[in-house]
């Protein structure tokens, strides 16, 4: 059996795009929930949180959780109440002292990361040379810290969501406070040996990040408002929806739009792929139904040939026949194949085997190039 090489590209092609409609769909459902679970955080204010907390006064809105959950434990030291909200406050470490500081001095916060990446141009198996980035070191740090309110007029004792494990977000977004690249520094015989193996490291990149304190936050996750009043911000990973614990700079409506810009982006790539896919799948159909209908018309088209060459044969080889009776391709059977549609008699049944033997899809007629889609029984008077 032949290979038809254009539906093997053609194949290609259609695995190619069906594992970029697999990730665009991957994006687009993870999109989905982050703009779902957005929505449904409840927006608080952490200045309002205080009141709600405060361990005797429990205003109105409050009596909606009290009537849902009449069982739940009160008693100090159990969590009391999980919400899944989004609040926005300033960046506040629990300790002071404690603050981390960036390499540079300039800069402190609460949680700190520093990556050192080899960036190096590899040699990959097709013999070109790619950039490649391989993470070295990946040193992270946080204190204990949390978010408190904006307004700082009516402060006596100021409320502070503690935030939890920040580090573990979803969804971290920090303040690059430095990046750095070093080259490599060129020497004959690593630049050689890197020629051997394969690897040229081309140098060394350093990306330091941070949530600097005192700047602003948007934090998504489950709020647990404690019976003695403290409040902790953590991962909701643990209660039985899988919602995202987002951490960002950005303000609660910029974080929203951001993943309704990233899911329009999504939705029209994955019309994009769907419909290459579609045209892709559509004309490898098409042409996988022309190879079989191509195949059981040749086998018709053999037994006209196969009784035609038998029957020359049998009679025997014309030596004197005029030029213009004679095969344009052999110059010297007869000739006994017309094809169609052109009409043209001008092939043996020996030459026209050949052709088929060429390429059964693509055949010519020799006399005028148009495409042969059929041969029948020439008769030459
Ligand atoms: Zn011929
Ligand atoms: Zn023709």
């Amino acid at each position: 059996m032949e290979i038809d090489f254009e539906l093997v590209l053609e194949g290609i092609s259609l695995g190619l795009d069906v594992v970029i409609l697999g990730f665009l769909y991957k994006s687009y459902e993870s999109c989905a929930a982050y703009i779902q679970a957005l929505k449904e955080a409840e927006q608080v204010e952490i200045s309002e949180l205080g009141q709600l907390a405060a361990p005797k006064s429990q205003p109105r809105s409050w009596l909606q959780f009290w009537k849902k959950n009449k069982s739940a434990p009160t008693t100090s030291g159990t969590p009391s109440d999980y919400r899944y909200v989004c609040l926005r406050g300033i960046v506040e470490p629990l300790d002071k002292s404690r603050l981390l500081k960036s390499t540079d001095n300039k800069s402190t916060g609460v949680i700190h990361k520093i990556i050192t990446k080899e960036v190096a141009t590899v040699r990959n198996g097709t013999r070109l040379w790619v950039d490649e980035e391989r993470i070295v070191k990946n040193i992270q740090h946080e204190i204990p810290w949390g978010l408190k309110s904006q307004e700082t007029s009516n402060a006596t004792k100021q409320t502070l969501v503690q935030v939890i494990e920040g580090i573990t977000a979803d969804r971290l977004d920090m303040a690059v406070v430095r990046d750095e690249f070093t080259p490599a520094a060129f020497t004959l015989s690593g630049w050689l040996g890197g020629w051997v193996s394969g690897v040229q490291l081309k140098g060394i990149n350093e990306i330091e990040e941070m949530v600097i304190d005192g700047s602003l936050m948007t934090a998504v996750g489950e709020l647990v408002i404690n019976s003695d009043g403290t409040m902790q911000l953590r991962s909701p990973s643990n209660s039985d929806q899988a919602l995202p614990f987002i951490l960002s700079t950005l303000p609660y409506s910029a974080l929203l739009s951001t993943y309704e810009t990233l899911i329009s982006v999504c939705k029209w790539s994955l019309f994009f792929f769907g419909g290459v896919g579609m045209v892709l799948s559509s004309l490898m159909i098409r042409k996988w139904f022309k190879i079989r209908y191509g195949r059981r018309h040749a086998r018709e088209e053999d037994d006209i040939l196969r009784d035609l060459c038998e029957s020359r044969r049998s009679t025997g080889e014309n030596d004197d026949l005029p030029d213009w009776q004679r095969c344009v391709i052999c110059l010297v059977r007869n000739r006994e194949v017309i094809v169609l549609p052109c009409g043209h008699v001008c092939l043996c049944a020996d030459c026209m085997v050949l052709i088929n033997r060429q390429n059964i899809l693509q055949r010519n007629c020799p006399m005028c190039r148009q495409r042969i889609e059929q041969i029948a029984r020439a008769f030459v008077p």
